[in-house]
């Protein structure tokens, strides 16, 4: 018998369609596992409202009034993904022992949180939830997802591939997480990085039950480019490399122009000059795009600034937050 207190974080944008079917799936599993004393009966529910625009809130609310198993937080504005599952994880962490993250559309198969919780059980500190096949993502998302899964491995970021942040975590795992304070969050690279004891458990990805994604194409990108560029700074170390071969490169043309010269050859014509001289242009200013970006995290780190507010919180009795907002 275990009596261990679980959170299963859940963050919420923009998602009215879904929570009530998520809410109850999340409710009867939950209970099942307190009723055959898995989990302790303090174990929760908890909802953080990434500052959605539509009904989220009160459906969450409602929720948390009619079970003592559902809190909720509510962060002032919309802060991003990562972030929710942060905030979400901070608040749990007083009372919990082992935290689950999960998607609001429960395109993750939550039945398996119990295979995570016996794991974490057998010593683990991380479970990876671990999607088997992408047969109902886009063929443009599965595409893209390869790539950049790719990607980030040849750029020595180490992810558990196919793994989003459904994923359980212990306390203490949470609380090392904590002292990462950088603003540019990728969960999934610097919990793999924390270096802790981890399993996978394998589920097949089922598709949105209701609303649609809030990952844009534009969203995914720019997620990418943080994961990158929070995790390696090879990008600019090949910006360097390139700049080496070029002037190898115009050392040569150099040695090819005073052949020419002394051998009085005609001098080559107007299209090489404007094709290399757009050429580099290109280049140098990939080039600076890349460091760029990185001088731009620079100034986003160097501020501090907190993460996220949390305008009100439901059903979570931690003494820290303010009581003017709480409903309990
Ligand atoms: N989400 C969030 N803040 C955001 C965008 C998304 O909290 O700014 C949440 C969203 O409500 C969902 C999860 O992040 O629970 C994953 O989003 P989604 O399912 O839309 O992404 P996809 O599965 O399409 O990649
Ligand atoms: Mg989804």
């Amino acid at each position: 018998m275990l009596n261990d207190t679980l959170y299963i974080v859940v963050p919420c944008y923009n998602e009215q369609e879904v929570l009530p079917m998520t809410n109850k799936r999340l409710t009867v599993l939950l209970d099942d596992l307190v009723a055959r004393e898995k989990v302790s009966g303090n174990s929760r529910i908890l909802y953080v409202d990434d500052g959605s625009t539509d009904d989220t809130w009160n459906v969450v609310t409602n929720a948390a009034s009619t079970s003592q198993r559902v809190a909720a937080l509510k962060l002032t504005v919309n802060s991003g993904h990562q972030n929710a599952l942060l905030a979400g994880l901070e608040a749990a962490l007083p009372h919990a022992h082992i935290m689950v993250t999960i998607d609001a559309d429960l395109q993750d198969d939550c039945g398996v949180i119990e295979r995570m919780i016996d794991c974490y059980e057998q010593g683990n500190d991380v479970v990876f939830g671990v999607r088997r096949a992408r047969k109902t993502d886009s063929w443009f998302k599965r595409v893209t997802a390869r790539m950049f899964y790719r990607l980030m491995h040849r750029l020595d970021v180490r992810s558990a591939p196919n793994h989003a942040d459904f994923r359980l975590m212990s306390g203490r795992a949470v609380a090392q997480l904590m002292r990462y304070r950088e603003r540019n969050l990728f969960l999934r690279g610097i919990v793999t990085l924390m270096g802790f004891n981890s399993a996978c458990v394998y589920y097949d990805r089922s598709a949105r039950m209701a609303g649609k994604s809030k990952y844009p194409l534009g969203k995914m990108v720019s997620f990418a480019v943080d994961g990158i560029t929070s995790f390696s700074i090879r990008p600019v170390r090949m910006v360097f490399t390139l700049g080496v071969i070029f002037l190898f490169i115009a050392l040569c043309m150099l040695a090819y122009a005073l052949i020419a010269h002394f051998t009085h050859r005609a001098v080559s014509g107007w299209a090489s000059i404007m094709l290399s001289m757009w050429f580099i242009g290109g280049c140098v200013l990939m080039g600076l795009g890349v460091v760029g970006e990185y001088i731009g995290k620079i100034y986003i780190e160097v501020k501090d600034r907190p993460r996220y507010h949390v305008g009100a919180t439901v059903n979570l009795n931690n003494e820290k937050t303010s009581t003017k907002n709480s409903t309990i």
